[in-house]
Formats: structure tokens, sequence, C-alpha cells
């Protein structure tokens, strides 16, 4: 069940990132999860449900971004889209290119509310 773990990843790095904006609650989380991460969406948001509890992330909603997938090809240089698990590239028909990214399991950003300052939720961008 590597839903859970990638679940508890996010909430954690939310939290932790929460922590240090000084945020009370955490409204909304932004990730971008590759497809060779293999993650099963619904099972992911239950499993965050479950990860979330007891934490300031505990209401935050979970937003799942799927980028695609990236070749480089090593022959003529092009650089394609992965789709439908098609690895020729279409310039020149190589096969076998290796992918980049794809396995990007990622918090983007947060919403988060801060106390006083603000009554809208902030949105904080998660660079490490
Ligand atoms: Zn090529």
């Amino acid at each position: 069940m590597h839903e859970l773990a990638a679940a508890h990843e996010l909430v954690e790095a939310a939290c932790d990132y929460a922590r240090r904006a000084g945020a009370k609650r955490v409204s909304r989380l932004h990730c971008r999860i590759g497809s060779l991460r293999a993650l099963d969406e619904r099972l992911l948001s239950e499993a965050f449900e479950i990860a979330r509890r007891g934490t300031i992330c505990e209401r935050a909603e979970l937003r799942i971004e799927k980028p695609g997938m990236t070749c480089l090809c090593p022959s003529c240089r092009e650089r394609f889209e992965i789709r439908e698990w098609q690895w020729e590239c279409p310039r020149c028909g190589t096969e076998g290119v290796d992918p980049m990214g794809g396995d990007e399991l990622e918090l983007v950003s947060i919403e988060a509310e801060v106390p006083d300052e603000h009554s809208s939720p902030a949105e904080c961008v998660c660079q490490e």
C-alpha cells in the first residue's frame, strides 16, 4: 500500500512547511505526481484522509496534478512527451529512450491559514 506512504509523505511535508510559515491550518495541498509512481488517485485520496488525521492538514483538500513524462532522444536530441507508453522518438524512431521525470512525488504549494494578518488563506509555494 504505497499510497499510504505517499500520503504520509505529502502530509508531513505540508505540516512542516505550514509550521515554518506560521500557519495554524492547511486548507489545500497541491501536489505533483508522476505517472511512473503508478499511484492510484482514488486510493491516494483515501490514504490522504487517513494520513491527515490529527494534523493541521485535517481539513485540507488534496489537489493532484499529473505531469507528462518527457524523454530526450539519445540519437537526435529530440525532446518529446510519452503518451500511452509509446517510447519511440517521433522524429527518428529510436526506441528505449530514458524518461526524464515521471517519478515526481512532490508538494507544489499549500494554502494555509495564517492567524491575524490575513483572513483569507495564504498561498505558499513550497520550494525547498
Ligand atoms: Zn530521435
